[in-house]
This record gives structure tokens, sequence and C-alpha cells, in this order.
């Protein structure tokens, strides 16, 4: 038998980018396969020929932007009249009337339309929590996975669950509410057929109780049980709102925090949305288990929710990451511009000189994947994923930038011009190649329409 040596996989250098978020990477990095293979200095060439050369000198080089907290299906309920200048617990009493309604057509294309929002703002990274479940939706993940699969994007799903309907005294109605044990055996399900464990992975499946009251006591404590012995992450709402507070004390005599370590929660498998309502101790607590915190500025602003102290839970050692949350209360999905807003949200905390862009960067980034307990995103060093975000600055709200990578957050970059997965290019000059947006648009709306009507 004669053996014929392999072809090497062709090297792409991403050539001298204008800025870039990590100074060791001034002359760009280096790509071959899914992975990034070198990170050169100034000055420095690549050790190897390349056979590629992409000349990023109009553009500012960042890792993939990495989401750690939507919530897909609400892209059907953005500005809502019913559900406007509401707080937490009434805007969601309004909207699960609506949600309580969602069927499988509906989720797919209200994931398609998310992912793609997500996309074109430089995410690489989507983390859905997707938690209303009802005879007509039970496949919800299922059909997720395949959007994921046809995008190219890297995704970390949460199954979700509410097993405390209003019949219990809780916020949902009935008809979305499942029986504990059918959300065990189908979470188990998820996890053996998606998840995979792999440097790399393309799709991971965690657990997502949709809030430690909207399940009993034991299924929260079943749900960590499985997360330890499946080795998945856990996911949940947690210290959004001071009226959260309240309830726990009333219905657990516990604060949330304090119910969540009860329930096994509270070490390093663990990351929580929102994260406002900690007291000093609590943030230690945090930072010594390792628990994440997934920051989402615009919604605790819509919701008049509270400001998080993201500086404070950094310092204590908790991963920090950022996230869009759900397009009802937020309402868009745009991770590039969601790092304005936390820069700005920041500075009615912190003093100006306390948090900058280039923190903010950090957070969307290498933050957010610690949130997902990932190493191989969220950086440019080798070894690393390929997932890479570029912009221009060509648009007139950059025009006189002397700052390039300030410029994305102070002017406020919505849209990159380039973004790489795993490799791909799946954004090319601003689109995304081989997707009828205007045609996704309508099937979008068209859903939406369906979903109000349905009330
Ligand atoms: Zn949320």
């Amino acid at each position: 038998m004669t053996y014929f040596p392999r072809n090497p996989s062709p090297r792409l250098w991403i050539r001298q980018p204008l800025s870039c978020a990590d100074p060791a990477a001034a002359n760009g990095v280096v790509i071959q396969d899914s992975r990034i293979v070198e990170r050169l200095a100034a000055g420095q060439e690549p050790s190897l020929p390349v056979d590629q050369v992409f000349d990023a000198s109009q553009h500012v080089l960042l890792p993939g932007l990495v989401n750690t907290h939507h919530h897909f299906y609400q892209t059907l309920t953005r500005a809502y009249s019913a559900a406007l200048n509401k707080e937490l617990f009434p805007w969601l009493t309004t909207l699960y009337d609506v949600w309580a309604n969602l069927d499988e057509e509906q989720i797919t294309v209200a994931s398609e339309l998310a992912m793609v929002e997500l996309l074109l703002s430089g995410c690489t990274t989507v983390a859905d929590h997707h938690y209303v479940f009802s005879d007509a939706l039970e496949s919800a993940i299922d059909r997720q996975v395949e959007t994921v699969r046809r995008l190219g994007v890297r995704a970390a799903l949460t199954r979700g669950s509410m097993s405390v309907g209003r019949d219990q005294g809780g916020l949902p109605p009935q008809s979305v509410v499942q029986d504990e044990a059918r959300i065990l055996d189908d979470s188990s399900r998820l996890i053996q057929r998606y998840h995979q464990r792999e440097e790399g992975a393309m799709i991971t499946v965690a657990l997502a109780p949709c809030s430690p009251f909207s399940v009993s006591r034991e299924l929260m404590k079943a749900t960590a049980e499985l997360a330890k012995t499946e080795g998945v992450r856990l996911h949940t709402h947690l210290a959004e709102t001071e009226d959260e507070t309240r309830y726990c004390e009333r219905l657990f005599g516990l604060r949330p925090l304090d119910y969540l370590e009860e329930c096994g929660w509270l070490n390093e498998r663990t990351w929580l949305a929102h994260g406002i309502h900690f007291t000093d101790e609590e943030i230690q607590r945090l930072g010594r288990a390792g628990t994440g915190v997934a920051h989402c500025p615009s919604s605790n602003m819509v919701l008049g929710s509270g400001l998080c102290p993201t500086l404070e839970l950094e310092r204590a050692g908790a991963p920090l990451g950022l996230a869009v949350d759900g397009s009802a209360s937020n309402d868009h999905s745009n991770l590039a511009e969601e790092m304005r807003q936390a820069m700005l949200l920041g500075r009615l905390r912190y003093r100006p000189d306390q948090i900058g862009h280039d923190d903010v960067i950090r957070w969307a980034t290498q933050g957010s994947a610690r949130c997902l307990g990932r190493t191989d995103i969220g950086g440019l060093a080798p070894g690393q994923q390929a997932d890479l975000a570029l912009f221009r600055l060509d648009e007139p709200r950059f025009s006189g930038a002397e700052n390039p990578l300030a410029a994305l957050l102070l002017c406020g970059a919505h849209r990159a011009d380039r973004v790489m997965v795993a490799g791909h290019w799946r954004v090319i000059d601003g689109a995304i190649p081989d997707l009828d947006l205007g045609a996704l648009m309508t099937r979008h709306h068209d859903a939406a329409q369906r979903l109000w009507r349905a009330l």
C-alpha cells in the first residue's frame, strides 16, 4: 500500500487589523481549520507560509462576542402594547398568557431571527433559555438545534422548565407548566442527543429552571443532581428585582441566593441571569463558589430592575458575562449595542476611570466564555477556536473617531462587517451568505401576528 502525504489545510492570515482588542494580536492572527494557530504581535510575520490573506487594515478585530442569556421566542412579542411600562412581575404575568400559545413553527422562526440578529452584531456563540413547553411545543430545543446547525453558529441551549403554575400560587398559566418527571426525562434525552463534550463543541446543553420559584424545591435539587451526573451546566434567573427577594423570603423564608445554595446550585457549574440584588457578603460567596453572572443592562433598564454590581462581582472572582436577555425586555438582540449599554449603565454606578470600553469588551468575550464554562472561545490565543468579529468604521457615526477600539462602544457599533465561526465566514460584507433576510422577516412577522391574535 502506498501512503501519500496529506496536504495540510490552508492557512489564512487575518492581516494587520486597524485595531484589535488583544494588543498581542496587533499584526493579526493565522487561522487553520477551525482554530487560531498563531497570534502575531506588532511587526511579527507568520512563521510558516500562508495560503490566503485577508487584509484587515479597515477593520477592528475582536474575538467573536459571546451571548450568555436570551429567550429567542420573545422576538415575537417585542414592544407589545399590553406589557409596556411595567416592572418584572406584572410584565411576566401579562406576557405568559400570550406565550402560552406558542407553537413549534413560531419557536423555529423566532430562533432563526434572533440568531441572525446576534450573528450580524458580531456574536459567534449564542445562548438561549427556553422554558415555555406545552403540548404544542414539546420539541422546542430540537427545532433550535436544527436552526443552529443551518446557520453554523455556536450555541449553548438550555432546557428550561416551569412546574409551579397559577393553581399552585405561581405566575405562569397551567398550560405551560410540566410534570417534573417529564421535565427530567426530556432533559436527559436532550443531553444524550445533543450535548457535545469535546473542545470546539458547536452545541452544548445546560439545564435551566425558569427561576427558583417557578419550579419546586425537589425539582431544583433533582436538576442540580442531574447536571452533576451528566457533567452539564446549570442556569436560571436570580436576584433580578426587589420583588423577587420579598417573594422568596415569603415563600421559602430565605433570600434568593440562600435558597439557591440550599438547593445545591452554588458552585462553578452555575451561571445566573441578572444578579442585581446581592449583599456584599453574597457577592463574596458567589466569587468563592465560581458562580457566574450574565449581566443584561438593557433589560434591567427597560424593566427598571436595578444596577448589577459588575465590578464587585468580577473582583470577587465570579465569571461576569454580557447578555442581551429576551427580546420582550430589551427589545433587540444586538450584542454590540449591548456593550455600549453596559458601559453607559456602568458609569451610573462607577467612576468613568473604573469602567472603560476594554472592560466591557472583556465581559462580552472572555467573561461570557467563562460563564458558559469554556476556555476554547472568547480570545485570540493560539489553540482557541477561530471565532472572530470584524467591524468597519465607515458609517457617519464613526467619522472623526481617533481611537478605533473605543469608537466601537462610544459611537455605537451595531453591525459587524465580517464574522467567522470555527474558521468559516458566516457574515460577509454585513450579510449572511445564502440567507434571504427579507423572506425570513416576512415569515417572522406573520408568526408574531398569529401569536398576538391567538389571545
Ligand atoms: Zn431572561
